[in-house]
């Protein structure tokens, strides 16, 4: 049930004090990715969420790196594509960028011109909120891009960092919260 899978998630992350810097506890995911149960349940979980939360999506937009480890997974259940939102320079072709702060640095977002079409449902994908920039940078591209924007998934939400706040009105919806 809902209960157990979310305990199974919880008890697959990590935290390591000081990492990439001093100051910053870093959430792992990646045990969840070794157990293909903990993997599972996250997907299930999002999976229901959408499902009762959204009549109809037409893609998944995951966020670079992370979000593309569950983004794919979710887009593949639910019959629908998956979008990338890179860090600059790493996509072909016509792209649109928007820059933005991180919790420990800054970086600019990048799409593909075409990636999406105006008036598309999108949901927003990444494994961890955290001050909410990289989240926000997303949704400001899918803005530029005209697309509607139903709400965002992340595994993991830092609720004292507010992120929530900033992304005001867009939805985020977590698995676990610290
Ligand atoms: P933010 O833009 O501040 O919400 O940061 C979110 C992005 O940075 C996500 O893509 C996370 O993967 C990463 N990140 C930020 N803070 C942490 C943290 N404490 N632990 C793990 N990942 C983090």
């Amino acid at each position: 049930d809902t209960q157990s899978k979310l305990q199974l998630v919880h008890a697959h992350i990590r935290a390591f004090p000081d990492f990439p810097k001093k100051g910053i506890l870093f959430r792992d995911i990646c045990p969840i990715l070794k157990d293909p149960a903990a993997l599972k349940a996250v997907i299930d979980l999002f999976e229901e969420h959408v499902r009762k939360n959204y009549c109809h999506v037409d893609l998944i937009v995951g966020l670079d790196a992370r979000g593309f480890l569950f983004g794919p997974l979710l887009a593949q259940r639910l019959g629908v594509g998956f979008v990338l939102v890179r860090k600059k320079g790493k996509l072909p072709g016509a792209t649109v960028s928007v820059a933005y702060d991180l919790e420990y640095g800054k970086a600019e977002a990048e799409i593909q011109e075409d990636a999406v079409i105006p008036g598309q449902k999108v949901l927003l994908i990444d494994d961890l909120l955290a001050t909410g920039g990289t989240l926000f940078a997303a949704y400001e591209l899918m803005k530029k891009q005209q697309a509607e924007v139903l709400g965002s998934l992340v595994v993991v939400e830092l609720k004292e960092l507010n992120g929530i706040d900033k992304l005001r009105p867009l939805s985020v919806f977590s698995l676990v919260q610290y």
